[in-house]
């Protein structure tokens, strides 16, 4: 008998405090609907994670993501999940339900985005089809997305660059569970609230220890199905945001609270390694003219972080580019700037014609800045390409009609976008005609998916985090927050915490099945 798998999932991070989301931006960036399978099963080889004799229908129904921004209007979301509704009706009956989400998403009237639409998928399906949904590690653990699925698997990776592989791990225990295995659940969520650029997961930084000792515990114990750490987005401040822990086991539920609360201690016990390090925009300028008169040679890699889109900023900034513009650095290379009024104005000058820039003349976040400066206009494009490495190796970056502006007599050169993405790789530059490799500073719209596109450029050693105003700043203490819970750490560095573990054991029948992994 052929068993049958849907896929479907409605990703956004939403920033609470960035301008609202909406279906257009769903167009923009991801809608699938027949061809989630020409593209994702495909792209992560879900049929792999199966029995080589296995007899499987993966069932498409609608996947929709779009770059991080705020809350989606609560009407475009009821129109994404009315057609996974009626799109789940007309395909017919499903053995298994796999939600490829991102897990930190809001709509402008629900604050748990995520756990609203697992609901509703389970609704459709029923208590007995199982239903698996794979978290960026960048999710907000609410208790309604644990009620409503049988297991959650998250990112291991910061850069996310084991996407596929979760994927293929979900398909993989959703089979069991059609076939009869049975998980049991604790979680437990920490008043523990990290910076974004805290949360890398490269060895000996406390993340990576965590996720480290999270799968040695693995290892250990084939009853383990799943651990799963989730540093969360605190940017979309719910009363559930906070360091979550979720751990599934295929055998008894003791051992998924204790190894629960062993990795809560961990992070609990190493909460202080989690406070950021940024350098402010002034300092940035400095070292790079500093290192340029040393003769040293790049190209070096200036993460413009607070103004990430890939955490709902606005990639718009101006301040660590007006700082290297005033400090007199030469051999700079910026991208990806947001501006489609601006691209606007260069297409109307025209290639090789000179004109004031005016920077964020249409923008409404405040942070973003103006900047007023003479241009001139090297190239204008359609930014639209496949990735070739990286977070996003194979998928298709759209930055809408492009143009390279080029300042201060070319000592600085900006592509500037009209669709907003982050620069997760080397062709953000090169897309545009420009040589990434042979420039002494590179300023990227990025937090840290870029790390995994430019290894081959510069390494760690050559990577400054750089802290402006904008809607993902490091400085979390400079934030208005409404909705965290209270008290949380560091705002309240006299924060205390007990392990308080919660439990869900499985309800279903028992069945005689292989757990090995
Ligand atoms: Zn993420």
């Amino acid at each position: 008998m052929t068993i049958r798998i849907a896929i479907a999932g409605i990703l956004l991070e939403a920033n609470r405090f960035a301008p609202a989301t909406t279906y257009s931006d769903f167009e923009d960036y991801m809608l699938h609907r027949d061809d989630v399978i020409s593209g994702m099963a495909h792209l992560f080889q879900l049929p792999s994670a199966l029995p080589k004799d296995a007899d499987v229908e993966f069932v498409p129904i609608l996947l929709a993501g779009a770059e991080s921004g705020g809350p989606i209007l609560h009407e475009d979301y009821e129109r994404l999940v009315n057609e996974i509704e009626s799109t789940f009706q007309s395909r017919g009956p499903v053995d298994g339900v796999f939600l490829f989400a991102h897990g930190a998403g809001l709509t402008t009237e629900c604050n748990d985005l995520d756990g609203d639409y697992f609901k509703r998928v389970r609704q459709i399906v029923g208590p007995d089809v199982p239903i698996v949904a794979e978290l960026d590690l960048h999710a907000n653990l609410s208790d309604e997305m644990v009620e409503q699925t049988d297991l959650l698997v998250g990112y291991r990776t910061n850069p996310h660059v084991d996407v596929a592989a979760r994927a293929r791990e979900c398909v993989a225990a959703l089979w069991k569970l059609i076939h009869g295995a049975r998980v049991h659940v604790a979680f437990q969520r920490l008043p523990l609230i990290t910076s974004q650029i805290s949360q890398l997961t490269d060895p000996g930084t406390p993340y990576g220890d965590a996720i480290d000792l999270g799968s040695r515990l693995r290892q250990e114990n084939e009853g383990i199905a799943n651990v799963t750490l989730l540093s969360g987005f605190s940017f979309s401040d719910t009363h559930y945001n906070g360091f979550a822990v979720y751990v599934a086991t295929w055998t008894d539920l003791a051992l998924a609270e204790a190894t629960c609360a062993r990795l809560s201690e961990f992070l609990w016990q190493n909460r202080e390694r989690f406070i950021p390090h940024a350098l402010s925009v002034h300092e940035a300028a400095q070292i790079e003219l500093t290192l340029q008169s040393d003769g040293t040679l790049g190209p070096r890699i200036y993460a413009d972080i607070a103004d990430n889109p890939g955490g709902g900023g606005r990639g718009n900034t101006i301040h660590l580019l007006k700082a290297m513009i005033e400090s007199g650095a030469d051999g700079v290379l910026a991208s990806a700037y947001f501006d489609p009024a601006l691209v606007q104005a260069a297409e109307k000058a025209g290639i090789g014609a000179r004109f004031v820039a005016n920077f964020n003349t249409q923008e409404e976040s405040s942070l973003s800045g103006k900047m007023s400066i003479e241009a001139h206009v090297d190239h204008i494009f359609d930014g639209a390409f496949k990735n070739e490495i990286g977070v996003q190796a194979g998928e298709n970056t759209n930055l809408g009609r492009s143009c390279v502006l080029s300042l201060e007599n070319g000592r600085i050169k900006v592509v500037v976008v009209s669709l907003r993405n982050q620069v997760f790789n080397p062709q953000f530059f090169s897309e545009a005609g420009l040589n990434p490799s042979a420039a002494n500073a590179l300023i990227v719209k990025s937090r840290g998916h870029f790390r995994a596109g430019f290894a081959d450029l510069a390494g760690p050693a050559n990577i400054y985090e750089v802290d402006a105003p904008g809607l993902c700043t490091s400085d979390i203490a400079s934030v208005d927050w409404a909705n965290l819970p209270k008290p949380t750490y560091p705002l309240n560095a006299a924060t205390e915490w007990t392990p308080d573990v919660r439990l869900k054991p499985s309800t279903r029948p028992s069945a005689n099945v292989e757990i090995s992994r």
